[in-house]
């Protein structure tokens, strides 16, 4: 048994393989692995659908480390005091841990570097991103706010090292206290909304692993396409297990390397490098979540209208598309991203309500709620970011559901009171006639609503608005 112990403090990196963060904290030494609920109230504290995830992979982590002879130590406070404290305890010689990206989480790893005592070491891996922020600059030693000139420097870079291969045992540290998991209360009890969660996913490293699998077998080498389609399964719905880091992207990347690699599987990695640029961006920008990026911006005067957002959010536009991707959320927790960006336009756009709001409900909601790639998203839709769509692209939710949904496979699935609309009406009900809809069943105001807005007149309301926004800065 190794006489020194070291502390291996999990964050978003809940995994055995392809963990530096383990490799270096279990070589030669006895391990103490933790996971700490940070439960002080922040603006971004953890949504509903985050905490659902977080219990169930925190149960399937402790038991792969439990076979591995080694019991997952479960915290609930202020990692920045309960560390220091234990490393006392258990006279550790270090703590490892991840590197992180957000604002909170780095304010808590600058209160733990202040509060270790010289003789106990902090060392951060970097276990959720393929690169560091830090080593990736322009040629004129600036921070990228464009993602082609970004992932262009990545891949410059050459391949991301391969992945770790899991420990195949651990030797424990002495026995300590944990809190129990049920004890934390992070599943929803009254009302028990997460019936569509379990339905769908499987939280943990090992099913990770096997929808990676199951994605680079079948849709990854026609991704190309398949990506924009959301009544397919054309994407690898990895994202949270990424978010949780049950999968390294590294993993993730090589996985989708073959000898027979297409512009698919290159499609594919590149999607892994816009998840790098988010977190890059808020590395380097940690007001993201918060502000536009684009200081002008901060003038945009946005409607308040609780009905309107409420009708958003519960899926009862009277926009299909945008219904069928918000009953989605609502429903298994995640959105395909088509829809998504349709969505989100909607509601800043069309509805011309703040983009905050959008943001605060997905991070709510979504089971892959990730600060960066949230935040960086919305601001991209809202053509506030700094590589943002501009802001006089306004995405046209019938068009849209009339190009990716032809065949209406997906507004069917989760707007069943349209299903019996033929094709060419199903994206814009109004259009039908009374005769028409009489015959699918559909009474707008009753069976479905009618739109909250008109979409040409919300529109040309938000690009006015914009364009004042724009002017008034200019002058
Ligand atoms: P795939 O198409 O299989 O892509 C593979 C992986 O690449 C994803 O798992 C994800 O980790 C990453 N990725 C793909 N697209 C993006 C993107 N545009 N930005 C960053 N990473 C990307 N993604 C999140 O992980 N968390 C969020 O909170 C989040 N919020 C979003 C909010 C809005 C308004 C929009 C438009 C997009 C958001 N995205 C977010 C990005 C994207 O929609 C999801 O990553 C994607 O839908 C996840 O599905 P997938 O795993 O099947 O993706």
């Amino acid at each position: 048994m190794p006489s020194q112990t070291n502390i291996l403090w999990f964050r978003q990196d809940l995994r055995l393989i392809d963990n530096p963060a383990l490799a270096a904290a279990a070589h030669n030494a006895r391990l103490l692995p933790i996971y700490i609920l940070d439960d002080t109230p922040h603006p971004w504290s953890p949504g509903a659908a985050t905490n659902w995830w977080l219990h169930h992979s925190l149960s399937s982590l402790a038991t792969a480390l439990a076979k591995l002879g080694t019991p997952l130590i479960l915290r609930r406070g202020n990692p920045a005091t309960i560390l220091p404290a234990l490393a006392e305890d258990l006279q550790a010689t270090a703590i490892h841990t991840s590197h992180a990206h957000e604002p909170t989480l780095r304010t808590t790893d600058a209160a733990l570097a202040r509060a270790l005592p010289a003789n106990r070491q902090l060392h951060h891996h970097r276990t959720s991103t393929l690169i560091d922020p830090d080593q990736i600059r322009s040629q004129t030693n600036t921070v990228y706010g464009m993602y082609t000139p970004f992932a262009r420097a990545v891949e410059a870079r050459g391949e991301p090292d391969h992945p770790l291969p899991a420990p195949t045992k651990l030797h424990p540290a002495a026995p300590t206290p944990s809190d129990r998991l049920e004890d934390w209360q992070l599943l929803p009890t009254h009302p028990d909304w997460a019936g569509g969660l379990r339905a769908l996913w499987h939280p943990g490293e090992t099913a990770a692993r096997a929808r990676l699998k199951t994605f680079v077998a079948s849709a990854v080498s026609a991704y190309a396409k398949g990506r924009n389609l959301p009544g397919e399964d054309g994407t690898s719905m990895l994202s949270p297990h990424l978010h949780f880091g049950e999968l390294s992207p590294r993993t993730v990347w090589h996985a989708s390397r073959t000898e027979t690699d297409t512009p698919d599987h290159h499609t594919y990695r590149r999607e892994l490098i816009w998840r790098d640029f988010s977190a890059y961006l808020l590395w380097h920008h940690p007001t993201l979540p918060d502000a536009p990026l684009r200081p002008a911006f901060n003038r945009l005067t946005f409607r308040k209208s609780k009905p309107d957002l409420h009708a958003w959010q519960q899926g009862q536009t009277g926009v299909p598309i945008v219904d069928a991707g918000m009953r989605q959320l609502w429903q298994t927790g995640w959105m395909h991203n088509r829809v998504r960006m349709i969505a989100a336009s909607f509601l800043v756009k069309h509805l011309l309500i703040d983009w905050r709001e959008g943001e605060a409900w997905f991070w709510d909601t979504l089971v892959d709620a990730d600060l960066a790639s949230n935040a960086a998203s919305w601001q991209w839709i809202a053509g506030t970011g700094i590589d943002a769509q501009p802001f006089f692209r306004v995405f046209n939710p019938v068009s849209q559901g009339e190009k990716f949904d032809q065949d209406g496979a997906y507004v069917r699935r989760f707007v069943p009171e349209l299903a019996r609309l033929p094709n060419n009406l199903l994206h814009a009900p109004w259009t039908a006639s009374p005769a028409q809809r009489s015959e699918a069943g559909v009474r707008l105001g009753s069976t479905y609503p009618r739109p909250i807005v008109d979409l040409a007149a919300g529109r040309t309301r938000a690009l006015e608005t914009y364009r004042a926004t724009v002017r008034e800065s200019t002058a």
